[in-house]
């Protein structure tokens, strides 16, 4: 067999939201990146995501301004820049469905709450919403709890990746699923790696394969740091008949409990039908039930918190997917974005789609402290990887 060298700069290895911001932040600043993809771009937890940019309000339901609710309140506004073409990034271009959520609550919030909510902490991110400005779902007379609107936007994710994959497309290789990869090393780090025929030299390499982090530390003997998988059933419906399409909206439901009942966010099929994608505790609890199980689970849900509402019959669908993270106790969720670095391997979990402008951070530190040096290198021979498809199209076949 012969071998073909590549060189560059930084190989990083998973091109979901992580690898991608990354990959363009590298390229941007004049260094070469290589991204290597073994399945198709964003497939994972990436397109699996909602689509929320998280400012933390979600993490302040306790009545506690957190580490997680602070480490994360500075993304939104990153994420709006580049969404105005002014960011470190250029997502002019994406879908923006909505420039906020919705937070609501049948029964009226306890005072604490109301004054929690109301505190300085949190009503520049939160705002009660006044009886004309609500949307018409919550308009219904019925209707006689609390609204509050977060100023968090949501956006459609196969947009946000197609603009990150344009500007530097042909530095995204499709590597082939079944090849392992082999590392050359030495006391100083890893020189090149190996994939079938290709074989790639770099002076730094970059894990951002989400789950598939696991494997590649494996192939390292790297024992720490560990990951904990957190699976998730998320429940996906849509009316039978598209012209009675159901209303888009991007909400989380108030209970008493200190985590949303139900997230629901709304996406639209190739033939422009609504599809509802519900989170929170109905997912977190779903795993392992069958589709019939949790979809009536789901329809009383529904009924229980949007009870004026006249549902039209739906379609259901499920999606289990496991969110990768770095190993807490107690499987708790991450504060914040993670990088560890084992001489110049850097592995990475962003733990929240909205912090991937925090991980590349990271991430530039951990390299620019390693010296890296931007070269000139040719373009790689190996065949781009593309884009996965929407869940919304896949979901109910
Ligand atoms: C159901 C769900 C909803 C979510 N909603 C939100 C939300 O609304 N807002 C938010 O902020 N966060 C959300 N998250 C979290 C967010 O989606 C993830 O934190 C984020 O997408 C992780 O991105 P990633 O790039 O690290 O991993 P992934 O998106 O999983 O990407 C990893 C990539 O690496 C590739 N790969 C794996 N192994 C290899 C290998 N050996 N070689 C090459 N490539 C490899 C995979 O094919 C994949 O493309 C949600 C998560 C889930 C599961």
């Amino acid at each position: 067999m012969t071998q073909q060298l590549i060189t560059t700069d930084v190989v990083i290895i998973g091109a979901g939201i992580a690898g991608l911001w990354l990959h363009n932040r590298l390229n941007n600043m004049g260094f070469h990146a290589l991204l290597l993809e073994n399945n198709t771009i964003g497939n994972a937890q990436t397109l699996s995501s909602q689509g929320i940019i998280h400012g933390g309000t979600k993490y302040a339901l306790n009545g506690i301004l957190s580490k997680a609710t602070q480490a994360i309140g500075a993304m939104p506004a990153r994420w709006q820049a580049c969404l105005k073409g002014t960011g470190e990034v250029d997502l002019s271009q994406v879908k923006v469905f909505s420039d906020h959520q919705l937070m609501w609550s049948q029964e009226k919030l306890s005072s604490k709450m109301v004054s929690f909510f109301a505190s300085k902490a949190l009503s520049s991110r939160m705002q009660t919403v006044a009886k004309p400005e609500r949307p018409p779902l919550f308009q219904h007379p019925d209707f006689k709890g609390a609204l509050y609107r977060l100023e968090e936007p949501v956006l459609d994710i196969p947009s946000v990746l197609r603009c990150l994959v344009q500007p530097w497309q042909d530095r995204i290789l499709q590597i082939p699923s079944e090849s392992e990869i082999t590392w050359q090393q030495n006391t100083h780090g890893v020189q090149s790696i190996q994939i079938g025929e290709y074989k790639i030299q770099a002076q730094q390499f970059v894990l951002t394969a989400g789950e598939g982090n696991q494997a590649l530390l494996d192939t390292l003997a790297i024992k720490k740091p560990k990951m904990q998988r957190r699976p998730l059933q998320m429940v996906l419906c849509k009316a039978k008949d598209p012209k009675q399409a159901l209303p888009a909206i991007y909400a989380h439901s108030l209970g008493s409990g200190s985590k949303p009942i139900a997230t629901i966010t709304s996406h639209f099929d190739e033939n422009g039908n609504t599809v509802w994608y519900i989170g929170g505790n109905i997912a977190e609890q779903g795993v392992g039930k069958s589709l019939a199980d949790i979809s009536q689970e789901a329809q009383r849900l529904l009924h229980d918190i949007l009870p004026w509402f006249d549902f039209p019959e739906l379609k259901w669908a499920s999606h289990t997917i496991n969110r990768a993270e770095p190993k807490q106790s107690a499987l708790s969720r991450p504060d914040t974005a993670f990088v560890e670095s084992k001489n110049n391997i850097h592995i990475a979990w962003p733990t929240k789609l909205a912090l991937a402008p925090d991980l590349a951070d990271k991430v530039i530190d951990a390299l620019i402290i390693q010296n890296l040096v931007a070269n000139e290198h040719s373009t790689p021979t190996l065949p781009q990887a593309t884009i996965g498809k929407p869940l919304w199209d896949i979901a109910f076949k």
